[in-house]
C-alpha cells in the first residue's frame, strides 16, 4: 500500500479538496461508459474511485449526488469476438438500437450495461443511472445540440488550438442517425441553416461500417442523432449538472479529450468543467489496457464472480487512484495475497481505526454494515488447504484453530471463503496449490537429514496429538537434531504430495490416516 501512517486517505482528502474549491456545488459526481460489449474489470476502477469520493462528501455531512451515464447512443465501432458474425450487419449503428445477443434485454446496449450495472450495484455502488439515449429522445440535449451547431466555427478553432486538429470549413460536430440504414457512424453533417442540418450517410466515411448513400435534411432534435465524442461529454456535463468528474489517463493527456472537451464546455456551454482528476489503469494480465470491444482481459461480471465483493472492492479502494492496478487473477500469489492482505487490513481498522489510512481502506470496502467487533477471520490460504482434504471437518477445524467455538457471523465468513476457495482451485490454482496425500508409492529424492527427520517424526506419531503442540514439536526435533526447519518440512511435503508446498504441517499430519502417512514416509526413507 502506498500510505504511512500520517497520509490522509485520498478519498478524504479529495472530498476536502473539492469543499476548498467552494467552486463546484452542488455536489454532483459523474462517470461514464459506452457499453460497447461485456464491460471489463478495468471500468470498475472509475465507479469506485467516483463512488467513494462521492460517500467520502456525504461523510463529510454534504448533500452529493452521484451518476452514471451508460453512452448507448455512441455507434458500435468494433466487433467483439464473442458475438455471432450476423451482428456485423449493426456496425455503425447506435448500441441502443441494436438487439441484444443475450435473451431478456431490449437492447445490446442494455444487455452489457445492465450486466456492468449489476456488477457495481454488488459491490455497494448504486449512483443513479443515466441511460443517454433516454436524455436525448426526451430532448434533454436539443438545446446543447443547437448551441453546438450555432458555435460551429468556434469549435472547430478550439480544435485546432487545444488539440491542433484541423476540421473542415462544413464540418459539424453532430451525427445524424441514418433515417435510411439507421447507422449513426457512417454520417456525416455538410450544412445546417438553424432549423435542419443537412447530412451525408457515406459509404467509405469509416472502415468499420458501410454507409447507404443517403443525402437529406433532418430537424437535430431528440435522437435524430447525437453529438460528437469530445463536444457530446461537454454536453453530459451541462445538461445533467456534473461537477466532479475524472477520467481515466488516457483521456487526459495534454491537448487529449478532456483538455477539448473542457474546452468546448466552458466556451461554448458557458459552463465550468467539472472538478476533474486522473486516475490510472485497472491492467488485464500482461500490461495491456482492457477494451470492451476487443475482448481483451477478463469482464467485470466473471471477475465478480470469482471473489467475494468486499475482497474485489478492497482491491480497488486499498490501491492509491494515481497507481496501476495490475491485477491477474491467475498469478499463484495474488488472490490469496489480496485475502492476506484485507485480514490485516480489518485488524488494523480494529485496532487503530480510521486515522491509519489502511483502517479507513477497509471501512470503506464494506459493503454490508461495517461490523462493531473484530471477528475471527479464517485464512483464506488455510481454507484452500483445508477443503481439499477429505478427512477435514472444515468447521471443526477452525474451531481449532480459534481455540472456540465459531459465532454465526464467523461461520458465514468460513462458508463464503470455502465457497471463494473451490471457485479458487477450479478457475485458477496452480498444480503446487492443490494437494492431498499421493494415493501411490511417492517417487522422490530425500536428503539424508531429511530420512531422518522423517523417522523420527514416525515415531512422534504413535502418540496422540493436539494440533498447535504437534506444531511446536515439529519444529523442535527439527532443530534438536540439526536440521534446517524449512528442509525438515519439505520433507513431509515431498513424501506425502511429491510437492514442496503444503497446508501447515501438524493440521495436515492430524487430517490424514496416521496409517498411510507411515506407509508414504517410509516408501520415501526408502526410495
Ligand atoms: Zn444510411
Amino acid at each position: 500500500m502506498l500510505y504511512t501512517k500520517k497520509d490522509m486517505f485520498w478519498p478524504d482528502k479529495f472530498a476536502e479538496e473539492i469543499i476548498k474549491t467552494k467552486n463546484h456545488k452542488p455536489y454532483w459526481v459523474d462517470d461514464m461508459k459506452t457499453p460497447s460489449g461485456r464491460v471489463h474489470v478495468g471500468a470498475l476502477r472509475g465507479v469506485v474511485i467516483h463512488g467513494l469520493i462521492h460517500q467520502a462528501l456525504l461523510e463529510k455531512g454534504k448533500k452529493s449526488t452521484y451518476t452514471y451515464v451508460i453512452n448507448d447512443m455512441d455507434p458500435m465501432d468494433g466487433f467483439p469476438r464473442y458475438l455471432p458474425e450476423n451482428f456485423k450487419q449493426y456496425m455503425g449503428k447506435p448500441l441502443y438500437q441494436i438487439p441484444s445477443p443475450e435473451k431478456g434485454h431490449k437492447s445490446m446496449a442494455k444487455c452489457y450495461g445492465q450486466e456492468f450495472i449489476d456488477v457495481f450495484n454488488g459491490l455497494g455502488f448504486k449512483p443513479k443511472i443515466i441511460w443517454s439515449s433516454q436524455w436525448y429522445q426526451q430532448g434533454k440535449f436539443n438545446q446543447v445540440i443547437k448551441e453546438a451547431l450555432n458555435n460551429q466555427g468556434k469549435i472547430r478553432k478550439l480544435y485546432k488550438k487545444v488539440s491542433d486538429t484541423e476540421k473542415p470549413k462544413n464540418w459539424y460536430p453532430y451525427q445524424v442517425i441514418c433515417p435510411e440504414c439507421g447507422k449513426v457512424g457512417t454520417t456525416i453533417v455538410v450544412g445546417w441553416d438553424g432549423k435542419k442540418v443537412r447530412f451525408e450517410c457515406k459509404k467509405d466515411l469509416v472502415e468499420w461500417a458501410d454507409g447507404c448513400g443517403y443525402k437529406g435534411e433532418i430537424e437535430p432534435i431528440n435522437d435524430n442523432g447525437k453529438l460528437m465524442w469530445k463536444t457530446d461529454w461537454a454536453a453530459h456535463w451541462k445538461v445533467i449538472g456534473v461537477t466532479i468528474e475524472g477520467a481515466g489517463k488516457d483521456h487526459m493527456t495534454e491537448g487529449g479529450s478532456h483538455d477539448q472537451a473542457s474546452a468546448i464546455c466552458e466556451q461554448v456551454f458557458k459552463y465550468s468543467t467539472p472538478f476533474a482528476f486522473l486516475y490510472e489503469w485497472f491492467l488485464a494480465k500482461g500490461g495491456i489496457k482492457m477494451s470492451s470491444s476487443k475482448g481483451v482481459g477478463v469482464s467485470a461480471a466473471e471477475v465478480a464472480k470469482t471473489l467475494p465483493a468486499e475482497i474485489l472492492r478492497f482491491l480497488m479502494v486499498k490501491t492509491h487512484y494515481r497507481k496501476a492496478i495490475i491485477f491477474d487473477p491467475a498469478d499463484n500469489e495474488s488472490i490469496l495475497n489480496l485475502f492476506d492482505d484485507c485480514d490485516r487490513a480489518a485488524k488494523i481498522y480494529f485496532k487503530e481505526g480510521v486515522k491509519n489510512p489502511v483502517g479507513r481502506a477497509w471501512q470503506l470496502s464494506q459493503v454490508e454494515a461495517v461490523p462493531k467487533k473484530p471477528i475471527f477471520l479464517p485464512r483464506f490460504r488455510d481454507v484452500v488447504n483445508y477443503i481439499q482434504q477429505p478427512t477435514v471437518e472444515v468447521h471443526k477445524k477452525f474451531e481449532e484453530i480459534k481455540g472456540r467455538k465459531l459465532t454465526e457471523a464467523e461461520k458465514e465468513v468460513l462458508d463464503k471463503r470455502v465457497k471463494y476457495a473451490k471457485i479458487w482451485l477450479k478457475q485458477y490454482a496452480p498444480d503446487e496449490k492443490k494437494i492431498g496425500v499421493v494415493k501411490n508409492k511417492v517417487k522422490v529424492k530425500l536428503t539424508e537429514a531429511q530420512k531422518k527427520y522423517l523417522d523420527l517424526i514416525i515415531k512422534l506419531l504413535e502418540k496422540d496429538w493436539q494440533a498447535e503442540k504437534l506444531q511446536q514439536k515439529l519444529y523442535e526435533v527439527a532443530k534438536e537434531n540439526q536440521i534446517n526447519p524449512k528442509e525438515a518440512f519439505q520433507s513431509i511435503y515431498l513424501a506425502l504430495t511429491e510437492k514442496k508446498f503444503g497446508p501447515k504441517a501438524a493440521w495436515f499430519l492430524l487430517a490424514e490416516e496416521k496409517k498411510t502417512i507411515i506407509k508414504r514416509f517410509k516408501e520415501a526413507i526408502n526410495g
